[in-house]
């Protein structure tokens, strides 16, 4: 028997980051009150005639351009016809025959996934259930989305977990959207089918109702196994649209998927195709800039550091940015790396902060960090001291004014050692009998008496001889 391959094609929807609608001049945001950013155009009134949004192309091309794809200097408006509440108008003007932008790919390690097709859409209503009454919100009516499809080219979960975090990256690093998941600015529908090696691709199976990356994963997960449960009872796989169930973990079948008749396609008339000169798109082109792939080969090579750190400190724009203005004035990439993925990391998470709104100037990190190179502070105090440096007080005076200078003395380490020891006669007793995990409690408690003041090198020397001693 050959094993079974799973093979994955994603469907993703992308909110651009414009002021305003796609099609009208309605504001885009997703804070205010339910239909109040409504007109006449995006609620779908009789008679409205739509007009496009040219920064929504701007950042379609752009996103275009990030992958690898070629622009298609005439691109048609579509209408695709179907009937829900969310939808007004009964039709959603998208892209259908002639999108946007054709044939790129997503560089992955040594693999590319091919992407078919960026279209440009708009984003349809929400529909909101309560008790007794399902409520229509049509705010995000008319709001600009890329939908970005690629070929069936993934082939497993965990790779098309992947292809989301990568993809996601490189949205924000050309600030063509936030891609939040949760505020529903990035949207995937996976389509899933398996069959043996060797043999022709599966019958394929679309997943919807994903709010998570986490969840497109394990959801995948879930019905690749499912499928081929099925195929080795010897049941054949019907074309459906699935929900992915939070709750149960499970995926279940919603409605067979529509065929493309069903949808009646065809050319929008109320909008002339659009043309793209090529200057729009070579002005378009200078705003990419360094992507985190390439990125991140650059900040391997050129500071030394290891693929794992690399990896995080591409991972976003302002991070990366972040740490070489850093880096700049501390010369030390492996002292600056560490001490902003552990300690500064820590802190903004703590805190709820995104980079993009980190309080600690560059000057101020680089000024802690370099108090720590010299071995005026530990790390420790290094770490303890954020939340001041935040509030943008300079790390020297504040070393200075609260006396966190490093405790080097032996004298005085010695001491307060021998203090402790006296104070914790059965822990010195179960040490000795062989409990020799209590020498990191005894550690802990002179960093405690010290606060984090004292050389922990000396600390472990000097306690390793006062332990002996005994
Ligand atoms: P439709 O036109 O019905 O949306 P497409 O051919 O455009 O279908 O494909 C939709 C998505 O499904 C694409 O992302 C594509 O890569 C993926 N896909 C196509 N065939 C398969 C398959 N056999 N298994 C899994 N995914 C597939
Ligand atoms: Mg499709
Ligand atoms: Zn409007």
């Amino acid at each position: 028997m050959r094993e079974y391959e799973a093979v994955i094609g994603m469907e993703l929807h992308i909110q651009l980051k414009t002021m305003t609608k796609l099609f009208c001049s309605c504001p885009v945001e997703s804070e205010s009150e339910a239909n109040t950013l409504i007109c006449p155009v995006c609620a779908g009134f009789p008679g409205t005639l739509p007009v496009l949004n040219e920064e929504a192309v701007k950042l379609a091309v752009r996103t275009a351009l990030a992958l690898g794809c070629g622009v298609n200097r005439i691109s048609i408006f579509s209408r695709k016809n179907y009937f829900y509440p969310d939808l007004p108008k009964g039709y959603q003007i998208t892209q259908y025959e002639h999108p946007l932008a054709e044939n790129g790919k997503l560089i992955m390690g040594n693999r590319a996934i091919r992407i078919r097709r960026i279209h440009l859409e708009e984003d349809s209503g929400k529909l909101i259930h309560t008790k007794d009454a399902t409520l229509i919100d049509l705010n995000r009516a008319g709001v600009p989305l890329v939908e970005i499809v690629t070929e069936p080219d993934i082939r497993s979960a965990k790779k098309a977990y992947t292809y989301i975090i990568r993809l996601r990256e490189i949205l924000r690093y050309i600030g063509v959207s936030n891609a939040d998941m949760e505020k529903g600015e990035f949207r995937c529908e996976p389509n899933v089918s398996v069959h043996r090696k060797g043999e022709p691709f599966g019958t394929r199976r679309e997943i919807k109702n994903l709010n998570s990356i986490r969840q497109v994963e394990e959801s995948l997960r879930y019905e690749i196994e499912q499928q081929i449960n099925m195929l080795e009872k010897g049941k054949k796989i019907r074309r459906a649209t699935l929900l992915w169930d939070v709750k149960e973990k499970i995926t279940r079948e919603m409605r067979m998927k529509e065929t493309e008749e069903d949808y009646r396609y065809f050319d929008e008339p109320d909008l002339p195709p659009l043309c793209i000169p090529d200057s729009f798109i070579s002005e378009q082109r200078n705003y990419i800039g360094e992507l985190p792939e390439e990125r991140r080969e650059r900040m391997h090579k050129q500071y030394g550091l290891p693929c794992n750190d690399v990896d995080t400190l591409a991972s976003r724009k302002a991070l990366a940015d972040y740490f070489e203005d850093v880096i700049k004035i501390t010369k030390d990439p492996r002292l600056t790396a560490g001490f902003i993925l552990v300690e500064l990391l820590g802190f903004l998470n703590e805190n709820s902060i995104k980079i993009e709104n980190n309080p600690i100037s560059h000057e101020h990190l680089s000024e802690l960090i370099t108090l720590m190179k010299k071995g005026i502070i530990t790390r420790t105090v290094a770490r303890s001291i954020l939340p001041q440096i935040g509030e943008g007080k300079p790390p020297t005076k504040v070393v200075k004014k609260l006396g966190l200078e490093k405790i080097e003395g032996k004298k005085v380490i010695d001491n307060i050692i021998q203090d402790i020891l006296n104070e914790y006669v059965d822990e010195v007793k179960r040490y000795r009998e062989g409990k020799s995990g209590l020498f990191d409690f005894f550690v802990g408690e002179v960093m405690k008496t010290t606060k984090g003041k004292a050389n922990p090198r000396v600390v472990g020397k000097l306690l390793k001889e006062h332990l002996n001693k005994i």
